[in-house]
């Protein structure tokens, strides 16, 4: 029986990281010696491998994820019946959701890493290595948009989430949990994911420039960072507000003169939940807010809000088409 073919692209983390006696560790094994390093993988499907970048992923860009998305095209094009990439975990998160905006849903792409490194007593690595490649070689992965594989959980790419700083367990998805699991060698599918998107793909170069803000929010905060924003030469802002869409008072102005000049999105800090659009109604509500120009991030947490944003201004959709890509009827 033919084996399904599966190409593992690997950008680096901690799934690729050694040091000396496990300490001060830092990207050094190849993709190569990743696959070669998990014990069964070659039973579960061909598989080719490729180094994309050996970083950290706090290095990576989304100009990198544009370059991984092309090559998993291409690794497809060629034959591929699935990808897996390999990079850290710190923003994998976020590499995913690029990934997932940015290729059309059909055969599985899975992104994998490792919260051990090689080195330790029980890496994590290979068998989330094997886990991922089991889901990629599935029939069942079809469709579901890009996958993230760790700990035998398969979850949505708009839904993870790095949890905790330390140890296997750190990926949740907080509202949904995990679309399946992979049990006895096979992807099982539980559920499916509630909408996947797939953005135009921008030009490389105005990937670059492209630079959305991040504003953080907290109890009796000051808005000097919202009013210096304005002069940043941000293309967009997307505000890590309190609970269902909130800010202290003094923020209201200076956040309506910013959505005057930028989109600015509107997302929750708490880590679960949309924000809301009809309940509150005093001054910093998201009533108030969104009467004055923001966008409700909807399900989208500030992280991946602000992925979507970047993609959506440097492959220049219009503004006023923004807010629907937040908040489409499919995944609203
Ligand atoms: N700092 C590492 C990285 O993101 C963490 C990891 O891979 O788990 O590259």
């Amino acid at each position: 029986m033919t084996r399904p073919r599966v190409h593992v692209l690997a950008l680096g983390g901690t799934i690729a990281m050694t040091g000396p006696g496990g300490h001060h560790i830092t990207p050094r094994l190849g993709a190569e010696e990743l696959v070669r390093a998990v014990p069964g993988l070659t039973d579960v499907a061909e598989v080719t491998s490729e180094q994309l970048r050996q970083v950290p992923s706090t290095a990576l860009t989304l100009t990198d994820l544009l370059a991984a998305a092309r090559r998993v095209r291409s690794a497809l094009d060629a034959g591929a019946d699935g990808v897996v990439i390999t990079q850290g975990t710190d923003t994998l998160e976020e590499s995913a959701f690029a990934l997932d905006l940015l290729l059309d849903p059909g055969a599985p792409v899975v992104v994998t890493g490792a919260m051990r490194s090689p080195d330790a007593a029980g890496p994590d690595g290979p068998a989330n290595l094997l886990a991922a490649a089991q889901t990629a070689a599935s029939h069942a992965a079809h469709g579901l948009g890009v996958l993230v594989v760790l700990d035998e959980q398969v979850h949505a790419a708009s839904t993870v989430r790095k949890v905790r700083s330390f140890g296997p367990g750190a990926f949740v998805s907080p509202d949904t949990g995990p679309v399946g699991w992979v049990v006895e060698g096979r992807f099982h599918p539980r559920t499916v994911p509630a909408g996947v998107r797939t953005v135009p793909e921008p030009d490389e170069d105005r990937l670059a420039a492209t630079v959305v803000g991040v504003l953080p929010v907290h109890l009796g905060d000051d808005p000097r960072a919202v009013v210096a924003a304005g002069g940043l030469g941000y293309a967009g802002l997307v505000v890590d507000s309190l609970g269902a869409g909130h800010v202290p008072p003094s923020f209201v102005e200076p956040l309506a003169e910013l959505a005057r000049i930028m989109p600015v999105v509107l997302a929750s800090r708490t880590g679960g939940g949309p924000v809301h659009t009809e309940t509150y109604a005093y001054p910093g509500s998201e009533t108030e807010l969104l009467a004055k120009g923001l966008l409700p991030a909807g399900w989208l947490d500030t992280r991946k809000a602000r992925v979507l944003l970047t993609l959506l201004l440097a492959a220049g959709v219009p503004r006023e088409e923004i807010g629907a890509w937040f908040t489409p009827a499919h995944v609203a």
